[in-house]
């Protein structure tokens, strides 16, 4: 069989653990075989971080930049028990946070839907991709412990000197205080890459804020989106058939979960912290989902959104085999290869990528899982529990009746 054509290579950044395991499964079986696969191989490992003094990292980042796709492995991100298992000199930053600085971008995490595991919400049938804005806000707040009688007030002073000042509260008693701020630069950044996520996906785009409260904060956020879109992005999605809409954040709760689900729910970072994990755990499993990061001029770096399994590692070491689900890595994989494919013109390609997911899915409609998926599945449904090996090789043998 002839290999598939690739033209441009992807940026491959492989990682650590039981994920680097299956990275390289999911390469020797499902992808080499069939794609005359071209990368440009960045090892994210925790030993080659160390090594590079994290320049490794910086590095893939750049060449991501420049390429358009990168597929990521899951990473260590080093804790102090870490730095002592590695012998690191330093406590290097999560690549995650290092690769989403230098892009600028913004996360979608999108789950994997299947016929045996059933979202615990009845009427989602498709799959609801959430956009988290993961800057300021909360997460970057001043806070003060007020201990007893005191005024409280926001000062702003301009770099020409004028003030705004404003009594927050004049406390009698004790208290709580917090200070909190976002950048326009960083939510029209937010914004255009939820655009261009949306058109790249040919799906709905939702957002929601409570502007009716934070009639300054919110509604800049509701704004600036608003502005963006019709600036640059309104034409795009009337011609493609989707919509863009704003609403109220408890309205876009409820129509969430009255939804049959297929769009994207973009939140702001507080917002989207909890819903992700909220929708996530509704869908099913943390193995079944997938996480990319666009930014703001469309570049996309793919990847799963767990971590590197280390429990299942450790048993790996000792000779255990190990039913590690490589469905999120093997998609990220997949969707990095169908990005590069619409980029480069190259149908083959696409239709790899397709045929590749369709195998997986075949694999599991078939019963054949993964033990983390195991407990999850429908009453009546048969199921047999595999190790990864096993499981790789299953979709391996669909895959080639496809391509065949
Ligand atoms: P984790 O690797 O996501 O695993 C937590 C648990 O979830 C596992 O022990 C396993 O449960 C289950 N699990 C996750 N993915 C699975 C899969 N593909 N197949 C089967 N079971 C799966 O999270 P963690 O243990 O908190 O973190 C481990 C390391 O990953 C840390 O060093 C952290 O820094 C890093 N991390 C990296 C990323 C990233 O690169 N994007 C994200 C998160 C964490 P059972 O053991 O019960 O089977
Ligand atoms: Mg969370």
């Amino acid at each position: 069989m002839q290999k598939i054509r690739m033209t441009t290579p992807l940026v491959e950044m492989d990682g650590d653990e039981m994920t680097r395991i299956l990275w390289q499964m999911i390469k020797d079986e499902l992808l080499l075989p069939f794609v005359d696969l071209k990368t440009i191989y960045f090892d994210l490992g925790l030993p080659e971080r160390e090594r590079t003094k994290d320049k490794v990292t910086v590095d893939s980042a750049n060449a991501a930049k420049e390429y358009g796709v990168a597929v990521k492995c899951a990473t260590i991100t080093p804790n102090k028990q870490r730095v002592e298992e590695y012998n690191l000199s330093e406590m290097w930053k999560s690549p995650n946070g290092t690769i989403r600085a230098i892009l600028d971008g913004t996360v979608f995490r999108k789950p994997i839907l299947i016929d045996a595991v059933k979202p615990v919400v009845r009427n989602w049938k498709k799959p609801i991709t959430i956009a988290r804005h993961a800057y300021g806000d909360v997460y970057k707040a001043t806070e003060y412990r007020v201990e007893g009688e005191g005024k409280a007030e926001l000062v702003f002073t301009g770099k020409d000197g004028t003030t705004f000042r404003e009594t927050i509260y004049d406390f009698e008693c004790g208290g709580v205080l917090q200070g909190q701020y976002n950048k326009d630069s960083s939510i029209e950044s937010f914004a255009h890459a939820c655009f261009q996520y949306a058109i790249a996906e040919k799906q709905d785009l939702w957002f929601a804020t409570k502007d009716t409260i934070s009639k300054k904060y919110d509604q800049t956020f509701k704004l600036v989106f608003q502005d963006i879109y019709e600036k640059n992005y309104k034409a795009q999605f009337e011609a493609l058939g989707i919509e863009y809409f704003y609403t109220l954040i408890d309205d876009a709760v409820a129509r969430v979960i009255r939804s049959e689900g297929g769009f994207i729910w973009a939140c702001k970072n507080y917002d989207g912290d909890v819903m992700s994990d909220m929708v996530s755990t509704a869908f099913g499993s943390l193995a079944m989902m997938t996480s990319v990061l666009v930014s703001p001029d469309g570049k996309y770096e793919y990847e799963a959104a767990h971590g590197t399994v280390t429990r299942h590692y450790y048993r790996y070491l000792k000779g255990e085999e190990t039913s590690t689900n490589p469905m999120a890595t093997i998609y990220a994989w997949s969707g990095a290869l169908r990005r590069r494919g619409e980029m480069d013109g190259l149908t083959d390609l696409v239709a790899f990528a397709d045929a590749l997911e369709a195998a997986c899915i075949e694999t599991l409609n078939a019963g054949i899982m993964t033990k983390d998926l195991v407990g999850l599945v429908e009453p009546g449904f048969e199921v047999q529990a595999v190790n990864s090996v096993d499981f790789i090789k299953a979709i391996r043998s669909r895959l080639e009746a496809k391509l065949a």
